[in-house]
Formats: C-alpha cells, sequence, structure tokens
C-alpha cells in the first residue's frame, strides 16, 4: 500500500515545515524506500512566476520549467524526488481547473462548489502523485498555518483522505513552536492550541516536530504528548540548529523515522545516513574558509537567493572549506564614492546572481569588471552572465554604450536582446526560456573541466539572449563561448581566458546542487576561490 504523510504547521509560519518535510523525506530514501515530495500553496497565484522575490523569496524552476515555491528547492537539496509541475499544488491551479470544468459543461445542471469539487480536484492531484508506480511513501507539505481561512479546503481534503485510505496509509505530522519566555521559561500553551485546532478540522496529529530553541526536556515532550493525545514517542524536539543539514540526524536520533514507519506498519533496513553526518560534519568543522562576494539586487531578503547560498555551502562541503557570504547590494558600487577595494577587500571571488528590472545592474558591471581586471574568481549566474557580455563589450570590444535591449532599448549595442520571436510577447505568465535544455560544452574550458562532459542538460529561466551579431566581435576580442545550445544559436556559457576562474551560464546551476553532491561548477568556483585565498595567505 502506498503511504501518504501530511505535514502542516500550527503557531505561526517560518517554522521549518518544508525543511522538516524535506528531512522526513531524506530519512525515507536513507531506508531505502522510494519518496515523491509535494508543496501545495494556498495562494491565488496559479504559479510562482508571476511573484516578486520580496514577496515570496526565490522562484524555484523544475526541469519541466514549472516556476514553484521555494520549498521545493528544499525537496530537491534533501531528496533525490523528481519535482515537476505535478509536485507544486496552488490554491489558483486548483479553481482555475474546476472553473475551466464548469465552463466546459462537465457538471452540467449541479452547483459547483467547494466541498466536494474543489477538494476532489485537490485529492485527484494529491493521488496522481502517490499512484505513479514505485512510489512507496508520498510527502505532502501544506502551506501557510493551521487556522488560515486559505488552507480550509486542503485541510479537509487531507482529513478526507486519512478517513478512506486508513490511518496507517495516511499520517499526519504537524511542526509547532515551543516559545520560551524571560527567564527561559519553556511554553506548551501555544502548541496545545495549535493542536486543538488541527483537530477541530478533524485531523488528530500523528507526530508533532516542536520547533525551540534549545533541545526540550523529556519532561517537556512528556507533558505535550498527555495533552494532544500523540504518543511519546512521536513528540520530537527539534530545535535550532546550525545547519539545517543535520535535521534528519538530529530527527533520526529521536526514532522519528522509525516511529513514522511503525505507525504505516512499513518495514525498511536501518537507515543510512553516512554521507549526511559528513556533510555535517565538513560545515560544522571546516578545514579552510572562503569569503564570497555576492553582488545582486534583492539582498534584504535572505529567500531571495536561497537556492545560490545553499549551492555555495555545498560547494565548500566539497572543498572543506566554509563559505562565508559578504552581500553587496549592487547599487551601493553605483555611488561615485565607493571604494571598490575596500568593499572587496579579503574577498576570494565575486558571484552575480540572476535578477530582473533595471536596478543595480551598473554596479553588477562594476563587480564584473573588478573582477577581471583583478583576477579574481568570477562567477556569473544567468544576468551575472548577461553582465559579463556587456562588461566585456564595453571595455574590450570597445561598444561603450553596448547593454541589453531588456534596460536600454537607444542601446547602439544591443549585445544581450530578446530572441525575435519573443520582441511581441505581452503576457508575462510562462513566456520565459523555462526549464531544462541541453547544451554543448566546448574542449579546453573551465566549464567542460568542471563537468568533465560534453553534453549537459540545466534549469533556465530567463528572456534574454547574447545577441547573435555581437559574437564575432566578442570572440575575436578573447572572451570564448564556452557553451551553445546544440544547434550552436544561443549562448549558454562564456569564459574570460585570462582570468584563473571567470565563468558565467546563462542558465540556473544553484537548482541542481545538493549538499551530498555539489554541483561541479559550484565545487569548481569554490575550488578556486579556496586557491586564491591560500595564495593570499602565503604572501
Ligand atoms: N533578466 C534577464 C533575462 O530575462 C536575466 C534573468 C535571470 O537572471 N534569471 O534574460
Amino acid at each position: 500500500m502506498k503511504k501518504l504523510i501530511f505535514v502542516t504547521g500550527g503557531v505561526c509560519s517560518s517554522l521549518g515545515k518544508g525543511v522538516t518535510a524535506s528531512s522526513i523525506g531524506a530519512l525515507m530514501e536513507a531506508r531505502g524506500l522510494t519518496v515523491r515530495m509535494l508543496k501545495i500553496d494556498p495562494y491565488l497565484n496559479v504559479d510562482a512566476g508571476t511573484m516578486s522575490p520580496y514577496q515570496h523569496g526565490e522562484v524555484y524552476v523544475t526541469d519541466d520549467g514549472a516556476e514553484t515555491d521555494l520549498d521545493l528547492g528544499n525537496y530537491g537539496r534533501f531528496t533525490s524526488a523528481p519535482l515537476s509541475r505535478e509536485n507544486s499544488i496552488t490554491t489558483g491551479q486548483v479553481y482555475k481547473t474546476v472553473i475551466e470544468k464548469e465552463r466546459a459543461g462537465d457538471f452540467l445542471g449541479r452547483t459547483v462548489q467547494v466541498i466536494p469539487h474543489i477538494t476532489d480536484e485537490i485529492k485527484r492531484r494529491i493521488l496522481l502523485v502517490r499512484d505513479a508506480p514505485d512510489v512507496d511513501i508520498t510527502i505532502v507539505e501544506i502551506g501557510g498555518t493551521v487556522g488560515d481561512m486559505e488552507s480550509v479546503p486542503f485541510l479537509e481534503a487531507a482529513r478526507q483522505l486519512i478517513h478512506e485510505c486508513g490511518r496507517q496509509n495516511a499520517i499526519s505530522v504537524h511542526v509547532t513552536l515551543v516559545p520560551s519566555v524571560s527567564g527561559g521559561e519553556i511554553k506548551t500553551k501555544p502548541t496545545q492550541h495549535a493542536v486543538k485546532e488541527l483537530q477541530e478540522v478533524g485531523i488528530q496529529p500523528d507526530v508533532l516536530v516542536l520547533r525551540s530553541k534549545d533541545p526540550l526536556d523529556d519532561s517537556v515532550r512528556r507533558k505535550i504528548s498527555s495533552f494532544t493525545n500523540v504518543e511519546f514517542e512521536g513528540v520530537i524536539s527539534a530545535y535550532d540548529l546550525p545547519t539545517i543539514y543535520e535535521l534528519p540526524l538530529v530527527l533520526n536520533k529521536q526514532g522519528a523515522d522509525a516511529f513514522i514507519l511503525k505507525k504505516m506498519n512499513v518495514e525498511s533496513r536501518h537507515a543510512e545516513l553516512g554521507a549526511w553526518r559528513e556533510v555535517v560534519d565538513k560545515i560544522k568543522h571546516p578545514a579552510r574558509k572562503v569569503r564570497i562576494g555576492i553582488v545582486g539586487k534583492y539582498m534584504e531578503l535572505h529567500d531571495a537567493y536561497k537556492s545560490i547560498w545553499e549551492a555555495l555551502c555545498h560547494g565548500g562541503v566539497a572543498n572543506n572549506a566554509g563559505v562565508e557570504l559578504v552581500k553587496i547590494d549592487s547599487s551601493r558600487l553605483e555611488d561615485a564614492n565607493a571604494k571598490l577595494d575596500e568593499l572587496f577587500a579579503n574577498i576570494d571571488g565575486i558571484l552575480v546572481p540572476g535578477g530582473f528590472g533595471e536596478r543595480g545592474i551598473e554596479g553588477m558591471i562594476l563587480a564584473a569588471r573588478y573582477a577581471r581586471e583583478h583576477k579574481l574568481p568570477y562567477f556569473g549566474i544567468c544576468l551575472g552572465m548577461q553582465v559579463m557580455v556587456i562588461e566585456y563589450a564595453r571595455d574590450i570590444v570597445g561598444w561603450e554604450d553596448a547593454h541589453s535591449t531588456e534596460f536600454s532599448k537607444t542601446t547602439t549595442h544591443p549585445v544581450v536582446c530578446l530572441l525575435e520571436e519573443q520582441v511581441n510577447v505581452k503576457n508575462y505568465g510562462g513566456t520565459m526560456r523555462l526549464g531544462a535544455n541541453e547544451s554543448v560544452t566546448k574542449p579546453d574550458t573551465k566549464i567542460r573541466k568542471a563537468y568533465g562532459a560534453e553534453r549537459i542538460v540545466e534549469r533556465h529561466r530567463h528572456r534574454y539572449e547574447v545577441a547573435n551579431t555581437a559574437r564575432p566581435e566578442l570572440e575575436a576580442k578573447g572572451l570564448t563561448i564556452s557553451a551553445t545550445t546544440p544547434d550552436g544559436e544561443l549562448v549558454e556559457a562564456c569564459e574570460w581566458n585570462d582570468n584563473p576562474w571567470g565563468v558565467g551560464v546563462q542558465f540556473h546551476p544553484e537548482f541542481k546542487s545538493r549538499p551530498t553532491k555539489a554541483h561541479p561548477l559550484f565545487k569548481a568556483f569554490i575550488a578556486e576561490c579556496v586557491k586564491q585565498n591560500e595564495a593570499k595567505a602565503g604572501q
């Protein structure tokens, strides 16, 4: 029998439901089970593609080009579960499907209602994932907080599924907060109320994951167990950790995975957690340190570049180095008084990530120029690659007004521009080059060396491309086009020749990096930054 695990949250948001769901997934995989992950977002947007990174953090892109919630990034980092459009459900998608069916006459004669029509559509989408061949366990994370109006239909669908499948086939994991007040006293009341709220919608949790600052005593766990009807073994303390990658180990130590499997009557081998232990050990005790300057535009909100931070951390793990992130708002560099030498003092490498819109572009161009001229490792991702091309065109080719047509309509040297067929695109939902595309890497380039492969597949999310008209001149002046689409038409990567590691890529490698297997480009970038750091220390 295929199993379902629903993960919900109580008390407040941002407790780490996503990391909890992902950690449970990692533990199930460590026991040899096949896992699928599913995120439910109770907002009306059809997908996250049109949402500002300031509002909602990073937009995570799947192979099939779905623009999803950043929690899918966690699923991708903690588990090997494939992620696609099916693995992200929003209220918008559900209502859209039901309303389209209604217009098509599928419900002719009947009144279309939240229950059963909306809940049935939610259940259909959950079961679609659960019932795929060879899947043992599907973990469904319901976003938002229990008690929010928005999540009611999803909780009702979960309740019905638990009832219909039986409690040994569908269980509930509830993540709540256990705060401490001044004097350090632990307060269980918010959790008691949060569980009551879940019970009110008809769901009895099987497992409680209690978020707190410090590990909770057994006496607190026992008290919560007796107030909530959750077995003591199922009351788990998830205290603050130096790295999120430690959560699978912490859950396992308290027997959470064994308890979940016992509840669902699933036999498995012991959890093999050696790879996770190694990751955590390397993050906590790195042999060396590097400082990476990230010059981007959404710097105030950590979640806006979530996958970049994580991929840099993975690159560190692969090189046994701790990565210190130095976040620099690119518009700061544009100030005439900005002292780049000071800003970049003791920085071992610069990364310019993706982004949209004009603000801060000139600052990014200055950062790229600084890296090129000072022979600092540089990693340009998507917009960061376009910036690299603009800078090279201006300074080396001598096209002073070179720009991307995204930022200047009047430039006489549009070195980055829209593909012909995209010029008239008016509808901004899902009109970009999205999802996995194949590229061919050139021999004897940094990128070929990093991947060790001629053909690579990476995910895209962008509208603009390097202009083919500018390519001959850029190449003649020494910019290496190090990867293209298989037909040679689109530039996928470029490199500076006289820099230890100056690489720009049009795609988003950060989405495919895992702590246990760093992405080859992040691994190579950090390796070069380590060299820089050691060279400086040796001076
Ligand atoms: N704004 C650029 C484009 O649309 C880059 C996008 C990105 O960095 N993801 O092409």
